[in-house]
């Protein structure tokens, strides 16, 4: 099978700037492969501080009217957006899957996960609101309003192409504020057949613009953002040290950040556990998009009374997955994103298995005939807390498993790492379950579940993993400041 779209012109190759689809000025582009056997898929502009200005130029000229606009008819225009994406689900899943390469059912998923961000933030615009306070003196009116805090510029990484975008700019947009945008080297393509849906959906020149860069020119174009003061806020995803870089740079200018950063997740097996049913949420949580996501489990710590049955049962269902390429519908494990993808996560298993683990399953680059991208699914055992698969993100589809004896024990080798993104447990102790829930130190954790994200829900860390939450009640925060009016001599 191969991937094609049915509508060719969600194939964009140009920025999107003003409303206007245009190459860079300097006629550079960069290339767009499909990571499953490298073949071109599209060129597009390698932007530089140019159309970084241009695009901020726009998005600050759109604001003042953008904002203005009632917040309902924000929300109608999501809306649109929200049903042109629903419509598109199949073309916008098979492009995710070209340029990144997750099997075509993940895909698919993703474009509904995207979609239901954006509808979540369609129906939020119009619930925003602010506080009357009771004035403590007399003669006084007292007001808390929330406005948008102004331009945003959007960073977002590969591995979730769709989502990553669509959490942004949603609610961004329903809170009155305009973007610049730039998606990751890998992945620009969903991003700017986004853009178009959201162009077709009626959604005004200048509140959206996206600018695509290689990796050795997306610092100019980001520095053009942070050092304008008129891009009030950055909402970034991706590495920790890019995102502490971030930091750092917009300090002059003292902008509003959200930083959804890296993740070192554990995920605890406790001998109270359903068993079956921590092998089901491990497979979802571990395994998605190949091991290459921020919430995936890094750490698998199972007691030791469990260990035997947990890894039996764990093993039968790594070695029964499928890789391959996203264009043969069975594939359950696509390629990785690159070749240094692939490096690193095989030096993180050599590493282990020199420090004394043990391979129950895979460990190696799969059939050469497939391409240089793919890993075999992979099971260790023994893992030793000190390997690197402990403590930086291997991104890739290798479960480590770690041995405890203690509930105090898991607890603290969980905790152990400067991250804080997600954490799992699986236990059928009710005040265990209570216990551990309060003492890991991370954003999000998953209680007895293995897929935790939702529009619904706050999603974010703590520590090195950043701060800001995307989705839920509290998603347009982030894009608002609150103003408070204070009127005097009340007669
Ligand atoms: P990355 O290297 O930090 O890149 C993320 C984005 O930042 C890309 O658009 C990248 O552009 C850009 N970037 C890179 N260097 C930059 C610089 N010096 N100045 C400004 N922007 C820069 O991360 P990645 O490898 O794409 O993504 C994987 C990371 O994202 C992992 O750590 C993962 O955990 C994290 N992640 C976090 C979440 C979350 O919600 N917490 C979700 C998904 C992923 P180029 O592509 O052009 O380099």
């Amino acid at each position: 099978m191969t991937l094609t779209l049915e509508r060719g012109d969600l194939i964009l190759n140009s920025n999107y700037i003003a409303g206007r689809w245009c190459e860079a000025a300097d006629g550079a582009t960069l290339t767009v492969s499909n990571p499953a056997d490298m073949q071109l898929i599209a060129e597009v502009p390698d932007s530089s501080a140019e159309e970084a200005r241009a695009a901020a130029d726009a998005a600050h000229e759109a604001f003042a009217a953008w904002r203005a606009t009632p917040a309902k008819r924000r929300g109608e225009l999501l809306k649109r957006w929200h049903a042109l994406v629903m419509a598109h689900q199949e073309d916008l899943g098979r492009l995710i899957s070209l340029e990144q390469g997750k099997p075509l059912v993940e895909g698919q998923g993703e474009v509904l996960y995207a979609a239901s961000y954006i509808e979540w933030f369609a129906e939020e615009a119009p619930r925003i609101a602010g506080e009357m306070i009771a004035a403590p003196v007399a003669g006084r009116r007292m007001l808390a309003v929330k406005e948008p805090v102004g331009v945003v510029a959007v960073i977002t990484p590969w591995n979730f192409p769709a989502a990553m975008i669509a959490r942004k700019i949603a609610p961004a947009l329903a809170a009155g504020c305009t973007v610049v945008a730039k998606p990751a080297e890998d992945t620009p393509l969903t991003s700017l057949a986004l853009v178009r849906l959201a162009e077709e959906a009626g959604i005004p020149a200048g509140v959206i613009n996206i600018v695509c860069a290689s990796r050795g020119r997306t610092p100019e174009v980001v520095d053009a953002w942070l050092e304008d003061a008129r891009v009030r806020k950055i909402s970034f995803t991706g590495s920790t040290p890019v995102g502490k870089h971030l930091a750092r740079a917009s300090a002059d200018t003292l902008k509003k950040l959200s930083l959804e950063l890296g993740g070192n997740a554990p995920f605890i097996v406790f001998k109270d556990a359903d068993l079956d049913a921590a092998v089901e949420g491990l497979m979802a949580a571990k395994f998605r998009n190949g091991g290459q996501t921020c919430v995936c489990p890094n750490r698998v710590y199972v007691q030791d009374a469990v260990l035997g049955a947990f890894a039996d049962k764990l093993a039968v269902r790594v070695a029964a997955l499928r890789v391959g390429p996203a264009s043969d519908p069975a594939s359950q494990i696509g390629p990785m994103i690159n070749t240094r993808a692939v490096d690193k996560i095989l030096v993180h298993i050599d590493d282990a298995l020199t420090q004394g683990a043990r391979l129950l399953v895979g460990g190696e680059r799969v059939r050469a005939d497939l391409g240089p991208n793919y890993v075999s699914p992979t099971l260790l055992a023994d893992v030793a807390p000190a390997a690197r698969l402990c403590h930086e993100e291997t991104f890739g589809p290798v479960v480590p498993l770690l041995r405890f004896e203690a509930e105090e024990e898991a607890v603290a080798a969980s905790n152990a790492t400067p991250f804080g993104l997600a954490s799992y447990f699986y236990s059928e102790s009710v005040s265990r379950i209570h216990r551990v829930a309060d003492a890991l130190e991370a954003g999000i954790v998953g209680i007895n579940e293995g897929a935790v994200a939702s529009e619904a829900a706050p999603f974010g860390g703590i520590k090195e993993s950043g701060y800001g939450r995307e989705g839920s009640v509290h998603g347009l925060d982030d894009y608002q400041h609150i103003k408070y009016l204070c009127q005097g001599n009340l007669r």
